[in-house]
């Protein structure tokens, strides 16, 4: 039987693709792998909403009842200081990362449209493999 190495998936992955999933990879992905998907797909959908003028990410609808935000109304502007209480720090965490790293041009729309697809992908293996809820 020839039984080939598997390939390197990452081996064209950018800088900033690399980034965002070393963030990923950190959160609680292990022990939630959807639930934890899911806020960064929500993350990554609105930010790249944002930093786009308004493109949406395949399977995203933006909430009706919330305006489409600025890039930089979702950067905190005293990050080494904020108390986390300002508008930018509320959005969550998670948000506030993605959109630190984008504005600071650590990572690109298409780093965050491919990440974004790579979890879309891990979000169809966790509802297959009944990890949803
Ligand atoms: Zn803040």
């Amino acid at each position: 039987m020839n039984v080939k190495a598997p390939r390197n998936l990452n081996r064209n992955a950018t800088p900033g693709y690399r980034e965002v999933m070393a963030h990923i990879r950190m959160d609680d992905i292990r022990y939630d792998p959807w639930g934890t998907s899911m806020g960064w797909m929500f993350a990554i959908a609105d930010v790249y909403r944002a930093a786009t003028d308004g493109e949406l990410l395949p399977d995203y609808l933006p909430s009706p009842y919330v305006g489409a935000p600025t890039l930089d109304a979702m950067v905190c502007v005293n990050r080494d200081t904020c108390d986390g209480e300002c508008a930018a720090c509320a959005d969550g965490y998670t948000t506030q990362l993605v959109a630190s790293m984008v504005a600071d041009g650590y990572v690109t729309v298409a780093d965050l449209r491919a990440v974004y697809a790579t979890l879309s992908r891990f979000d169809t293996w966790c509802r297959l493999a009944g990890r949803d809820y």
